[in-house]
C-alpha cells in the first residue's frame, strides 16, 4: 500500500468544451502522480502533484538508448455516476512484463493500481460524458541516471498522466483500410516486440509514414525472419472470422498481449466460437478472401476498442472483406466490450473496477 501525498493544485485548468470534439492525448488534466527509483531505497515518495514540466538531466539516460515503457487504458463515467477501469490488473501485470524485458525494476501490481485509482479519482471531474468519450490513462516509466555507458539504469521515474479523449469514430463505427508492410519490419521474436516499449513505436514511423501517404490509415505487420505471416496493427491486434470460426495471430513473442484481445478471445469462446490462436499467412488471408470464407477482420485495442477492417491491401493485391461494411460478430464484440466498459453489460466477474 503506497502511501501517497496529494499537492492539489492551486491554478485548476479550463476543462474541454464538452460540445467540441477531443482530439486524442492533446488536453491533459490538473494533477500527475509520480514515484521515483533509487537502488537500495526501492520505489520511493509516491506522490501527485500539479501537471506540468520535468526538469531532468541532458545525460538521462532516457534520452540517449531509449531505456522507457508505457502502458494505456481508460477510466469511464457510467449513467449512475461512477467511475469504472477496465481490468487496470492487467495493464499493471503487463508493465512488469516489459520491466523485466529491459531491465527496469518491477512495481507491486496493487500499488500500480493504486496510483492509478488516486489519479483518477483526484481528477475525477476531468472524465468527459458524452458515448463515447472516455479519459485515457497514460503510465510510464523512464530511466532517469545521468550517465552516457550503455547500462540499466540505477534511477527511474514511474509516472502516470491523464487525457480526455473523444469517441475514436466519432461518427460510428467505421471500417478502416490496412496496408500490409513488406518492406520493414516492427519487430522479430527475441526482441522487443510483446514488450510495450515506446522503442517499438520508432521502428514503426516510417511504414506507417508510408502507409498514410498511400491513404490507408493503419499498417498491418508481417513477422520479421518470413514476412509471410501476419503479426499486428500499428497499435491494435488482429482477428480474422475464416470459415466461421475466429482466427488471431498467437502470442508468438514478436506480438503485444493486448488486454482487448484476450478479453475478445474470451467473449467468443463464451458465446461458442472456435477460437485459434495460431500462425496465418498472408497468403492464407488472400485465398480465403477470394473463396469467400474471409467474412469478417478487425482490430482490437484499448483506443478504438474494436476497429472494423473493410479492405486489406498487399503489394498490388487489394481485397475488400465481404461487403467492405461492419461484420456482426465485430458490432457484437464492440456493443459488448463499451456496454461492459461503461458499466451497461454485467461481464465476466472481475472485468470492471469500481474506483471509489
Ligand atoms: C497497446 C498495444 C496494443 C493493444 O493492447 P490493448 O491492451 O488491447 O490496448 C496492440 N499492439 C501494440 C503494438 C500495442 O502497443
Amino acid at each position: 500500500m503506497l502511501n501517497i501525498r496529494i499537492e492539489a493544485t492551486t491554478a485548476p485548468k479550463q476543462k474541454p468544451d464538452a460540445d467540441n470534439p477531443l482530439t486524442f492525448g492533446t488536453i491533459f488534466t490538473d494533477h500527475m502522480f509520480i514515484m521515483d527509483y533509487v537502488q537500495g531505497e526501492g520505489w520511493i515518495d509516491p506522490r501527485i502533484v500539479p501537471y506540468g514540466p520535468l526538469q531532468m538531466d541532458p545525460s538521462a539516460m532516457v534520452f540517449h538508448y531509449g531505456q522507457e515503457l508505457f502502458e494505456g487504458l481508460k477510466a469511464y463515467r457510467s449513467e449512475d455516476g461512477r467511475i469504472l477501469l477496465f481490468r487496470p490488473e492487467c495493464n499493471a501485470r503487463r508493465s512488469n512484463a516489459t520491466c523485466e524485458r529491459i531491465c527496469i525494476p518491477t512495481i507491486p501490481e496493487e500499488d500500480y493500481v493504486q496510483a492509478i485509482e488516486a489519479l483518477v479519482k483526484l481528477d475525477g471531474d476531468w472524465i468527459p460524458t458524452k458515448p463515447g468519450t472516455s479519459l485515457y490513462i497514460r503510465p510510464f516509466i523512464i530511466a532517469t541516471d545521468p550517465f552516457l555507458g550503455v547500462r540499466p539504469s540505477a534511477t527511474y521515474k514511474f509516472m502516470v498522466i491523464l487525457s480526455p479523449v473523444g469517441a475514436y469514430y466519432p461518427e460510428g463505427l467505421n471500417p478502416v483500410k490496412i496496408w500490409i508492410e513488406e518492406e520493414y519490419v516492427r519487430s522479430v521474436r527475441g526482441g522487443l516486440g510483446e514488450a510495450k516499449a515506446g522503442a517499438n513505436y520508432v521502428a514503426s514511423l516510417k511504414a506507417q509514414m508510408k502507409a498514410h501517404d498511400a491513404g490507408y490509415s493503419q499498417v498491418l505487420w508481417l513477422d520479421g525472419v518470413e514476412r509471410r505471416y501476419i503479426e499486428e496493427v500499428g497499435a491494435m491486434n488482429i482477428f480474422f472470422q475464416i470459415g466461421g470460426k475466429v482466427v488471431t495471430p498467437g502470442l508468438n513473442g514478436s506480438i503485444l498481449p493486448g488486454i482487448t484481445r484476450r478479453s475478445c478471445v474470451e467473449l467468443c469462446k463464451l458465446w461458442g466460437y472456435e477460437v485459434e490462436e495460431r500462425r496465418i499467412a498472408a497468403d492464407e488471408l488472400f485465398a480465403a478472401a477470394v473463396s469467400g470464407e474471409l467474412t469478417e477482420v478487425w482490430g482490437t485495442g484499448t483506443a478504438a476498442v474494436v476497429s472494423p477492417v473493410g479492405h486489406l491491401r498487399k503489394g498490388d493485391e487489394v481485397v475488400q472483406i465481404a461487403d467492405g461494411g461492419i461484420g456482426g460478430l465485430t458490432q457484437r464484440l464492440y456493443d459488448t466490450l463499451t456496454g461492459i466498459q461503461l458499466g451497461k453489460i454485467e461481464g465476466p466477474a472481475g472485468w470492471v473496477r469500481e474506483v471509489v
